[in-house]
């Protein structure tokens, strides 16, 4: 990391072609620490010229010796990029942190075990094949898995390397080439990977990192752009419509993970404190700022009330702060808009009639002066109709939903567009298996909660998303699948014979 002469951190460069190579028709952006509201590095942006020119070296190097390279070179490639991320994974998370302000015990569970990914994706990177498919004797047919292509990675600010990983895993795995633009709020660690990726000998092209803007900036572009096969997508839903309306133009593949208003569901039975562990937990994790929260707490009547005071004091040992503090559970939010929109929810829970049990104002006192600080929050009283329960707020808000049994915890728990992950709590071995099998998400969880791995398919039902990542399954949208039909015989009838 390179410290100008205002003491801002400065990344002056794209990653292009494997050079690093100043913005042609970009800039310099600069980049806010959340907790100070104030500038901390500079980073360059990319403009139409530069995705032209990744996305160039992007499709050369599909068309040079990386698309001719055997499945175990590409993953012996990813295993040392692997190696290199393990090594530096701790310095990462505080450049994560600084960036998204999450608090650095965060970032640095989190960025300390992404080396599993590229792990995991390397491992698979050998046994991308097809099948055979018996007909009879005349033909033999068989199906060959092809990477898609040229692949744009657009990443949110919430967690930019963990997103990062889970596209460029199976993108490289496949034997794709990327281009990669994170989010204008978080582009410094993408660079940073840029630098792993060059360290650990990828061929020119195969990965390209262009920091830049959204809409009319370098992710519209390389939406727009002919000669992208596919957009890979982290981030909200109504980006995601703006991506597939431009990326219709030119028939693009997309795979989309998007927003989520989980159902975190507390059954009378359950053992509450382990329940509130995972609920009250996953209320205010990375600021509220994930997508896999349970932002809606379900809890059935008979322990409700023991529910929303264990809340309320368990948000009073939250020790809101400065992120890099080894102390702080929960640093600001990421940027001055999330904020306010946090404190819009707020509003919008009392004018509905929630009732506000805690929290719900912005910090500004002291050290936490014009940081993006906000008190995690907890509603009660709320009901499913209510915005605070059926809009992704991306803030520490817990909004707690009483029901009456397993049919009306089903019905709002699915009474949502959304249908990303969902939780629930019982120690009834029958009703857990029942509730879950009636739950309309990508990921359930019973009596645990965000257990995500690089082994776990991920990724949302209705406008949470389309395809998924993680697993095998995350190879899917990376590949297609050519047939080949060989006849034994040569012999092809005459159809104008008689
Ligand atoms: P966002 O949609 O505003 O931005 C995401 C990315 O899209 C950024 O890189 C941005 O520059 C780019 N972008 C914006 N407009 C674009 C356009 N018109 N064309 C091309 N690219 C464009 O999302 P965000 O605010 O960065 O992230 C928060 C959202 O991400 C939340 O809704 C959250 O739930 C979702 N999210 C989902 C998952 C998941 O796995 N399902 C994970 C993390 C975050």
């Amino acid at each position: 990391m390179d410290i100008g002469h205002q003491g801002l951190a400065r990344y002056p460069h794209l990653f292009i072609g494997g050079e690093w190579v100043a913005p042609e028709d970009g800039g310099m952006m600069d980049s806010v620490d959340p907790s100070t509201g104030r500038p901390w590095a500079t980073v360059a942006w990319g403009g139409k010229r530069d995705i032209d020119r990744a996305v160039a070296a992007a499709r050369a190097a599909l068309d040079g010796p990386w698309g001719r390279m055997p499945g175990h070179e590409r993953a012996a490639l990813l295993y040392r990029l692997a190696d290199l991320y393990q090594a530096r994974a701790a310095e990462l998370a505080v450049l994560e942190s600084r960036d998204s302000g999450r608090a650095l015990r965060e970032s640095r569970a989190d960025l300390g075990a992404h080396h599993n990914w590229y792990r995991w994706f390397a491992s698979l990177a050998d046994k991308i094949w097809g099948r055979t498919v018996p007909m009879d004797d005349s033909v033999h047919v068989f199906t060959s898995r092809l990477p898609v292509g040229v692949v744009g990675a657009i990443t949110p600010w919430n967690a930019p390397m963990l997103t990062t990983a889970w596209k460029l895993g199976p993108a490289l795995a496949t034997g794709c080439t990327v281009v990669l633009k994170p989010a204008e709020l978080t582009p410094v660690t993408a660079l940073e990977l840029a630098k792993m990726i060059e360290q650990a000998g990828f061929p020119p092209g195969v990965v390209n990192v262009v920091p830049g803007y959204g809409a009319g900036g370098a992710g519209e572009y390389l939406t727009a752009h002919p000669d992208v096969d596919k957009i890979a997508f982290t981030g909200e839903g109504n980006t995601a419509k703006a991506i597939l309306r431009t990326g219709a133009e030119t028939l693009k593949r997309f795979s989309f993970e998007l927003g989520g208003k989980a159902p975190h569901i507390i059954f009378a039975d359950a053992d509450i404190d382990q329940a509130l562990n995972a609920a009250t937990g996953s209320a205010w994790a990375v600021c509220g700022q994930s997508c896999a929260l349970g932002s809606r707490v379900l809890v059935e009547r008979p322990v409700y009330d023991r529910v929303v005071e264990a809340f309320a004091a368990r948000a009073a040992k939250v020790r809101v702060g400065m992120p890099l503090d080894e102390a702080t559970h929960m640093g600001p939010q990421a940027s001055a808009e999330q904020l306010a929109k946090t404190l819009s929810y707020v509003g919008y829970g009392k004018d509905e009639g929630a009732e506000l049990i805690t929290g719900g104002n912005r910090l500004t006192e002291g050290a936490f002066g014009d940081g993006y600080f906000v008190q995690p929050t907890v509603f009660a009283g709320v009901t499913n109709q209510m915005r605070i329960a059926r809009e992704e707020i991306f803030g520490p808000v817990a909004a707690l939903i009483p029901f009456d049994g397993e049919d009306e915890a089903v019905a709002i728990a699915n009474d949502t567009t959304y249908g990303l992950t969902a939780g629930l709590w019982s120690q009834d071995v029958g009703r857990a298996h029942r509730v879950a099998a009636r739950i309309r998400a990508g990921i359930v969880w019973v009596n645990t909660y965000r257990y995500i791995r690089w082994t776990t398919p991920y990724g949302g039902f209705k406008a949470s998303g389309w395809g998924r990542e993680n697993g095998v399954e995350a190879l899917d949208s990376y590949l297609e699948t050519r047939t080949t039909v060989v006849s034994t015989t040569g012999r092809f009838p005459d159809a104008y014979a008689n």
